[in-house]
């Protein structure tokens, strides 16, 4: 989801040939930020309320690979089908699929206004070529958000999620439903159920987070960039804790740096 006078994440979604709106001058610097997390932590209603908050562009690589699947077969490649087959049984695609797809698109790292990449990197493999393309780049990571839930709540707000087919924004039965049932409350487009949130599906995707995308949090807690954050509550009381807990991190880092 994006909005009027902020990034609007087309050369992500579509590909590097696509060019986002031209942004107004910001004073701010912006903020180059991962979102780590098991699915269903909350990581895209995060990243869509931090983009109206910070401005920084959403860089999913979920939302590429259901954008790619959501066009004519004819116009898929062979990578993004067999990604696509990854992604319904809930395993993650081949780690060369998604860099190659990332590289594409690393000019998205640049975007003035900053980013908020979610669902990248996944795997140690991911993380370590990430960290090496930003040194080449000469950019620089400002933090990695560690978002943690319990289990039980955890596959709750899977089974409950409903994500809008036109915006992406993302819903959920319960605890954050729609004014109007199975309608976008934002672009009126269609409430579904993602293909990977039905339960055998989310069994899959739950354990590959705890043997693959767990060891992320060592990864970046030993470069000195991870910021945890309680994901319980409501999405604008997490969205609330986590500006704070990057305020405090950035006057940390500021004191430390100074020392
Ligand atoms: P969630 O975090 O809720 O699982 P995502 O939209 O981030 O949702 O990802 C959906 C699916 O897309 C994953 O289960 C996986 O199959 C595929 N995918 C997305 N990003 C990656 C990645 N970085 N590496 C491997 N697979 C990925």
């Amino acid at each position: 989801m994006t909005s009027p006078g902020k990034p609007d994440r087309v050369a992500w979604i579509q590909g590097p040939s696509a060019r986002c709106s031209p942004l107004p001058e910001r004073a701010q610097e912006p903020l180059s930020l991962i979102l780590l997390g098991a699915p269903g932590v909350g990581k895209a209603t995060q990243a869509d309320l931090l983009h109206q908050r910070l401005n920084a562009c959403h860089l999913s690589t979920g939302d590429v690979f259901r954008a790619a699947g959501s066009r004519a077969e004819c116009d898929q490649s062979p990578a993004i089908k067999a990604a696509l087959q990854y992604m319904r049984r809930g395993e993650l695609v081949l780690d060369s699929i998604v860099w190659e797809m990332v590289l594409e698109r690393s000019g998205c790292l640049r975007c003035g206004d900053g980013f908020l990449l979610d669902g990248f990197p996944r795997t140690l493999a991911q993380a370590e070529s990430l960290k090496q393309l930003m040194e080449n780049q000469r950019l620089d990571l400002t933090a990695v958000l560690n978002y943690r839930l319990p289990l039980n709540e955890i596959v709750a707000r899977l089974s409950g999620r409903r994500t809008c087919q036109g915006c992406k924004a993302v819903y959920h039965v319960t605890e954050r439903p729609p004014k109007a049932a199975d309608t976008c409350d934002r672009c009126g487009g269609k409430l579904h159920q993602r293909e990977d949130d039905r339960p055998e599906s989310v069994k899959v995707r739950l354990e590959t987070y705890e043997t693959s995308t767990a060891t992320l949090i060592d990864f970046y807690q030993r470069l000195g960039l991870l910021v945890t954050i309680a994901a319980r509550g409501s999405p604008e009381a997490i969205c609330e804790r986590t500006i704070a807990a990057l305020d405090d991190w950035r006057k940390r880092k500021a004191a430390l740096e100074r020392a």
